[in-house]
C-alpha cells in the first residue's frame, strides 16, 4: 500500500511539473523540485520495484528541469545493473534537440561508463577520445580523461594508461591517480622483468618513483631487477630505502634482503640490519630471523630473547617459533605434548589470511598490489597485530 501511494504522489508532482512547464513557457519556473519527489524515488528503489521506477521515468518530460532526475535515473540503472536502461536513458537525453553543451558532455561522459559497463569498450574508448580531443580544457577534461585511464586499466594496456595518465597528471594532483599511475609503471615494468629485459624494467620502476616517491611496490621491484643482473650491492640498497618508506612490509623485504646479503658479505651485514631495525620498528619476521641466528650461535640467549621480544611485541607467530625452540630442548612426555600444540598453532597460522585491504577489508594470503575487490592500488597490506606481524 506504501508503495502505491508513494508512487501515486511521485506521479503526481511529475505531472504537476510537466504542466507547469508546459503551461507557464515563458515564464522560468520558481520552485525546486520537491523533496517528496525524491524521497518517493527512494523508497521505490529501495523496494527495488523497476516497474515502478520505469512508470516514474515515462511520467516526467524531458526538459531542462528533469535534467538532472533524468541523470540520476539512467546512473541508478546502471548502479542497479540494468544498462540498457541506462543507455536508453542517456542517449534520449542526448537526442534533445535544445541540449546546452556542457549538458552533451556530463551525458556523454555517463554514457561512455553505460558501455564500460555493458563491457563495449571500443565504443567507450571512441566516444572518450572524441570528448578529449574536442572539449579540451573544459571543467570536465580531467574527468574524461579519468575514464580513459579506468577503460585502458580494465583492459590491461598499460602503456595507453600511462600516456593517457600522464595527460590527467597535468591537470589534477589527485592522490589516487598519481597511485595508480605509478603502480601501471610497475605492470610494465613486471612484464618486461619476466623477458629479462632489465633496463627498460628498471627505468619503469624509476619512473614509478618519480610520479610517486612513497611506491613501495616500485622500490622492491627495482630490488628485484638489480639482483637479476647480479647487482646485489645495489639491491640492498633499494630493499633498504623500501623498508624506510613503509615499515609495514618488512616482512615482504626481509628473504629478498637476506638472499642479497648472502651473496656480497654473508650474513655478518643482515644480522646487524635485523637488530637495528628491531630496535626501531618491532615486527614477528625480524624477531623469529634474529632468533634462529641465535639459536645457531647460542640456543640459551635464543630462548630469553625471544622470550623478552614476546612480551614486548605479542604475536601468535612468535609463540610458535618460541614452542618450536622448546621442542628441540625437550624430550619424553613433554615433547609429544609440544608437538601436539606446535600443530595446532602451525595450522592456525596457516589458516589466517596475511594480507588485507585498508581500504575495504578484503583479506587473503597473496600480496596483491590492486586490491581484488575494490579495484583501489597499494591499500593491500601485510596484516599486523596478535594474529600477523
Ligand atoms: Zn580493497
Amino acid at each position: 500500500m506504501g508503495l502505491f501511494l508513494v508512487l501515486f504522489v511521485a506521479l503526481f508532482v511529475g505531472w504537476i511539473m510537466g504542466r507547469k512547464n508546459s503551461t507557464l513557457k515563458n515564464k522560468p519556473p520558481k520552485k525546486s523540485i520537491p523533496k517528496d519527489y525524491f524521497r518517493g524515488l527512494n523508497h521505490l528503489l529501495n523496494d527495488q520495484h523497476s516497474e515502478a521506477i520505469d512508470a516514474f521515468v515515462d511520467s516526467l518530460e524531458v526538459n531542462s528541469e528533469t535534467f538532472d532526475i533524468h541523470l540520476t535515473l539512467g546512473n541508478l540503472f546502471r548502479k542497479k545493473g540494468e544498462i540498457q536502461k541506462a543507455i536508453n536513458i542517456h542517449q534520449s537525453l542526448l537526442a534533445r534537440p535544445e541540449i546546452s553543451e556542457r549538458e552533451m558532455h556530463m551525458v556523454q561522459m555517463e554514457l561512455a561508463s553505460d558501455f564500460m559497463s555493458a563491457g563495449l569498450l571500443d565504443r567507450a574508448g571512441r566516444l572518450l577520445l572524441n570528448m578529449a580531443s574536442t572539449s579540451r580544457k573544459t571543467e570536465f577534461q580531467s574527468k574524461i580523461l579519468s575514464l580513459l585511464v579506468d577503460l585502458y586499466e580494465f583492459e590491461q594496456s598499460w602503456d595507453k594508461a600511462i600516456q593517457i595518465g600522464d595527460e590527467l597528471l597535468r591537470e589534477t594532483t589527485s592522490k589516487k591517480e598519481v597511485k595508480r599511475q605509478a603502480h601501471f609503471h610497475c605492470e610494465m615494468a613486471q612484464n618486461l622483468q619476466k623477458d629479462e629485459l632489465w633496463k627498460p624494467a628498471y627505468q619503469h620502476y624509476k619512473d614509478a618513483l618519480t610520479v610517486d616517491p612513497s611506491c613501495i611496490r616500485a622500490s622492491i621491484g627495482a630490488a628485484d631487477v638489480l639482483s637479476g643482473q647480479g647487482r646485489h650491492r645495489d639491491s640492498i640498497k633499494e630493499l633498504k630505502h623500501a623498508a624506510e618508506q613503509d615499515p609495514e612490509f618488512i616482512s615482504v623485504i626481509l628473504p629478498k634482503l637476506k638472499e642479497s646479503y648472502q651473496k656480497v658479505w654473508g650474513s655478518g651485514g643482515y644480522i646487524k640490519f635485523l637488530q637495528e631495525y628491531n630496535q626501531k620498528k618491532p615486527s614477528t619476521a625480524l624477531i623469529v630471523a634474529l632468533s634462529q641466528h641465535y639459536m645457531e650461535t647460542d640456543p640459551e640467549y635464543a630462548e630469553m630473547f625471544l622470550v623478552e621480544q614476546l612480551r614486548r611485541h605479542p604475536t601468535i607467530k612468535g609463540f610458535k617459533e618460541l614452542i618450536s625452540l622448546q621442542l628441540t630442548d625437550s624430550q619424553g612426555y613433554n615433547q609429544q605434548h609440544l608437538a601436539v600444540l606446535f600443530e595446532l598453532i602451525d595450522q592456525l597460522t596457516q589458516a589466517k589470511h596475511k594480507y588485507q585491504c585498508r581500504q575495504c577489508g578484503f583479506s587473503g594470503h597473496q600480496l596483491h598490489w590492486q586490491c581484488p575487490s575494490c579495484k583501489n592500488w597499494g591499500v593491500v597490506k601485510p596484516i599486523h597485530g596478535l594474529e600477523g606481524e
